[in-house]
């Protein structure tokens, strides 16, 4: 008591040192260590900033292997963390000046950092006598979070090989060369495969005014479309002739076939070769080892589980939509999957009476921003305060401290959050929450940032935000809470985004749920000219379409997830991909598989998630029965949410994430909340104009 304490008051003191350092005026060299964009947009400041994050990182690991005496946890995982915790802000620094750096000289050096980092990254996942000196420290049964960390520490080594010969080794590093290099052919096969073909005047009814614009006729009368993203989606979603959407369907599921059939019968050999070289049977069983679903065989179950739990609602919705075409098109006998889109599409307008647009002036950005602020201080029993004069990187960027508003009497300052939320040139075009700094308890308060190409941001421009605008506004905000809440603990790596991979969605995905209710949307959603309430009948109905297709969504995710799956899971040299893709498709969807469907060479997820697809699937199932553990009539300010941030949030990765589920659950998550999702208000009647 009396040692924490001390250490404590040390650590209060260097704390008000960097604050020090953090409020000296700038002397041409960069002297915020947390912070690179404070050495202004000079890339040679930026290299100097991560070489000093390099040099630091260097000397903990000499450290750390200098010890002398038993290896513990004091003088061998306390100096690898902040080896990793240089690294992690390196990292994090230098690709947040990559997506949001000022000057396209900046972006570049930032990118050339990145990688510079990441080859630091592999050279210590690599070092031997830095996991031969971790593996030595005894277990601190103690301190179940430090003992999970250095568990998970050791696995994420082992996983890599590091406990191999040096032959094995050289073997490995070769295997993840090819695999890097095959993943990189698929991908440009990918984005480089657009093709090409005609169609006739009669062919486009029903494709959009602005689309018919773009698309002048050529001289023979005939009109060019190509399988390009913005093309794509129109024409599957609103082409009234079958023919024309079965030809987009094919071609756009063509662009990289036959090009990447070998691509991908390369790729899952050198994964095959990689897992059995490092004691797996196969890759799906390497792929899962440090996930929270833990071998192909539980992640197998998972997927028979989900589908028990989805098959009806699919197959009733389905029906419905099959019985509307028909009335709609006499003589039709089926839907194929390239019919899928515009029948829903057709469907949700005709039953629904629903127009996205009709939301958006109840949503202008300055009021979503704020809304979402205000809604996340009273769940979690935060308080933001914007900080006014923090040296940001780009002037559109709001800062605001975070306190705890939980314990009674104090409000300790937790973390700050930077808002960078509209399109500027050269800023990447994606929406994302990323870690800026780690956090450490009594040393090192974590920093996290919000990278968003939203409506507004602009004199004049109210930004009005699409519904699903705001809903992804509130998914991403809650991955930057995941990470200041989950990001107090003793250790840099063990923050928030440090949980498994497989779980890291589910936080984010319960709070999309929370902005079907009617009383939070309606406590910010006011119309930006005449300042009334979002009309409780207009959520309603928007609540009803988003409710129709859940469960042939899920029914198709698990197409995905079970095809990745079984390309992972045996000898691929047997494999035959046109036959399994039938199977998976027949399987699960409703819809007649079409036979020129070669989808998988353009899959990309099997690049990027390889065997484990499920993740989307997984995250839900635990997402809504989090959920449904929240009192209905009261979301925000019963019990359950302060409940839900002491047992999933804090803990951040110093628990398996199966253990943040029971602990919250008191039981592993099960099915019921999701098959009560799928029939969650589908079967109201709408309720007239009211
Ligand atoms: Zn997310």
């Amino acid at each position: 008591m009396r040692f924490a304490q001390k250490f404590l008051i040390a650590n209060l003191l260097l704390a008000a040192l960097i604050a020090g350092v953090e409020k000296a005026p700038a002397q041409g060299a960069v002297a915020d260590p947390l912070r690179a964009w404070k050495g202004g947009n000079d890339p040679a400041q930026l290299e100097t900033w991560v070489n000093q994050r390099l040099a630091a990182e260097k000397a903990a690991l000499d450290k750390l292997l200098a010890a002398s005496g038993p290896r513990t946890v004091a003088n061998t995982l306390r100096p690898f963390d902040d080896a990793e915790n240089e690294l992690a802000i390196a990292g994090n620094n230098a690709g947040m000046l990559f997506s949001v750096g000022d000057t396209a000289p900046l972006r570049d050096k930032a990118q050339a950092m990145v990688a510079v980092v990441s080859t630091a990254q592999t050279e210590l996942s690599l070092n031997q006598k830095v996991y031969q000196a971790l593996a030595a420290i005894p277990p601190p049964a103690h301190d179940p979070a430090t003992k999970h960390y250095l568990e998970r520490t050791l696995l994420e080594y082992r996983l890599s090989g590091v406990d191999k010969d040096d032959a094995t080794r050289a073997q490995i590093r070769a295997l993840q060369d090819k695999i890097t290099a095959l993943v990189l052919t698929f991908n440009r096969d990918v984005s480089d495969g657009v093709l090409k073909f005609t169609a006739t005047k009669d062919e486009l009814e029903g494709l959009p005014a602005d689309f018919l614009a773009k698309h002048p006729p050529a001289a023979d009368g005939t009109y060019t479309l190509t399988t390009e993203q913005p093309e794509v989606e129109p024409v599957l979603a609103f082409a009234k002739s079958a023919d024309l959407r079965k030809q987009m369907y094919l071609t756009y599921n063509r662009r990289a076939y036959p090009a990447n059939v070998q691509v991908l019968k390369d790729l899952l050999a050198a994964r095959q070769q990689l897992a059995t070289t490092l004691g797996y049977p196969h890759f799906a069983d390497l792929a899962t080892a440090d996930q929270m679903i833990g071998t192909a065989a539980n992640m197998s179950a998972l997927l028979d589980q989900v589908d028990a739990a989805s098959r009806d609602a699919a197959n009733r919705e389905f029906a419905e939509l099959l019985k509307f075409a028909q009335e709609q098109q006499p003589g039709l006998t089926a839907l194929s999957e390239a019919d899928r889109n515009y029948w829903s599409e057709q469907y949700r307008r005709a039953r629904f009476s629903f127009d996205a647009q009709s939301v958006r002036p109840y949503f202008p950005y300055e009021q979503v921003q704020a809304g979402i602020l205000k809604t996340a201080a009273r769940l979690f029993h935060l308080e933001f305060k914007p900080v006014l004069d923090a040296q940001v990187w780009d002037k559109a960027v709001s800062t605001f401290d975070v306190f705890d508003a939980a314990q009674p009497g104090k409000r300790p300052l937790i973390g700050r959050i930077y808002l960078d939320m509209h399109p500027r040139d050269g800023k990447d075009k994606w929406f994302s929450s990323s870690p800026v700094v780690p956090g450490i308890k009594g040393r090192q308060i974590p920093e996290g940032m919000l990278t968003c190409n939203f409506a507004g941001g602009v004199a004049g421009d109210p930004g009005l935000l699409q519904f699903d605008d705001v809903v992804t506004f509130f998914h991403e905000f809650g991955h930057l809470m995941h990470h200041i809440l989950g990001s107090q603990g003793e250790w840099s790596g063990a923050g928030g985004f440090n949980v498994e991979g497989d779980f890291v969605e589910s936080p984010s995905q319960m709070l999309e749920e929370m902005f079907h209710d009617p009383a939070i949307l309606a406590s910010f959603g006011k119309h930006y000219q005449t300042g009334e309430t979002i009309p409780a009948s207009l959520i309603a109905k928007m609540n009803r379409a988003s409710a129709f297709g859940r469960g042939s969504w899920l029914q198709r995710q698990l197409v995905y997830s079970s095809f990745s799956l079984q390309v992972h899971d045996q000898d691929p040299s047997a494999l035959d991909f046109d036959a399994l893709w039938k199977a998976d498709r027949t399987r699960y969807s409703p819809y007649a598989p079409l036979d020129d469907n070669r989808f998988y060479a353009s899959f990309t997820h099997l690049t990027g998630y390889a065997s484990n697809y499920y993740t989307y699937v997984l995250d839900k199932v635990i997402a809504l029965d989090f959920f449904a553990q929240f009192d209905k009539k009261n979301l925000l300010d019963g019990p359950t949410a302060m409940r839900y941030r002491r047992t999933v949030l804090e803990p951040g990765g110093g628990k398996p994430a199966a253990d943040l589920v029971k602990d919250f659950l008191g039981r592993p998550q099960g099915f019921e909340a999701i098959k009560n999702w799928m029939n969650e208000e589908f079967q109201t009647e709408p309720t007239a104009s009211k």
